[in-house]
């Protein structure tokens, strides 16, 4: 016999939003895990949990509180893991832990809950028929926008969290890599006092967002390539092949820093060709040039 871990969400803002069930698991494990012990502390004070055990699981100490996780669970001690705000595991720390215990065939249960991307995708009323999820960007400008130039022709709503005192360098890279023609949805203290949600072409995403209005907790969604709205899973539709503008593409990534071969393997992936089909843009490029 051993414990379950619980992986308990918790609300990303309005208290109201935690379940019965997520309570009623608070109540009776016998350890909390929490990402952070100081933030956890308030919210079970609210409810009037006292749990025997409470201590920190984050990204600084996942091996020795992973395995002070699994030997509590070999002790017969069922447990929780919750995060600072939604579902653990989604752009924070609680992914390592599941994988643990999936290697150790050790029992959990997930509990459904907020997550800040899904309320926000649902709101934006962008297209949520296909959708990807990106978590945080790099933070670096220059991986960011290697990152954003891969991102460029997908069909489906692209979902990004962004943390506010970088949101406006990661639009204006969303803007000088996807263009002016796209919806942006910025979503912003979601079921908080001050929950909004700024909507507009990307072209006026610096005019949407005032700086003032730049602070709190974010989400940032981008209505996808239009032109190939088209079904997703299908083969990538037939491309006829641009060789200028894939020796452009190259070209820039590789002003902005991205060494040549990473630069030929983004664009290759971004644009639906081979590696090859842009060795060879190149080629034909440097010829016609001498
Ligand atoms: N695990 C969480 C979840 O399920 O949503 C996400 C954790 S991640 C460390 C924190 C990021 O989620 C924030 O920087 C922000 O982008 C987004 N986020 C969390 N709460 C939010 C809220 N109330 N409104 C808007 N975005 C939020």
């Amino acid at each position: 016999m051993t414990g379950t871990l619980y992986i308990v969400p918790t609300p990303i803002g309005h208290l109201d939003d935690i379940t019965l069930r997520a309570l009623r698991v608070l109540q009776t494990v016998s350890f909390i895990a929490a990402e952070d012990t100081r933030h956890t502390r308030k919210l079970l004070t609210h409810f009037e949990i006292r749990p025997d055990h409470l201590f920190s699981y984050h990204e600084h100490n996942t091996d020795s509180a992973g395995q002070r996780i699994v030997a509590m669970l070999r002790q017969e001690q069922s447990g929780a893991l919750v995060t600072d705000a939604g579902m653990p595991g989604i752009s924070d720390p609680g992914h390592g832990i599941i994988r643990t215990l999936i290697e150790q065939g050790l029992p959990f249960v997930v509990l459904p809950g907020p997550s800040a991307f899904v309320m926000a995708l649902v709101a934006s009323g962008l297209s949520t028929t296909h959708f990807s999820f990106f978590g945080f960007l790099p933070r670096d400008k220059k991986h960011r926008r290697a990152h954003l130039e891969t991102l460029r022709e997908r069909p489906e709503t692209l979902l990004f969290y962004e943390a506010p005192h970088r949101l406006q360098a990661m639009l204006a890279d969303v803007h000088a890599i996807f263009g002016d023609d796209r919806e942006l949805v910025v979503a912003r203290e979601l079921t908080k006092l001050h929950e909004s949600w700024y909507r507009g072409p990307l072209s006026e995403w610096a005019t949407l967002l005032a700086p003032a209005d730049v602070r709190g907790e974010m989400v940032v969604l981008l209505e996808g390539a239009r032109e190939s709205h088209v079904e997703l899973g299908a083969e990538r539709r037939a491309t006829v092949i641009d060789e200028a503008d894939l020796v452009a593409r190259v070209t820039r990534m590789m002003q902005e820093g991205v060494d040549k071969k990473e630069a030929m393997r983004l664009v290759a992936k971004a644009s639906g060709v081979t590696k090859r089909d842009v060795y060879q843009a190149l080629v034909h490029a440097r010829e016609s040039d001498g």
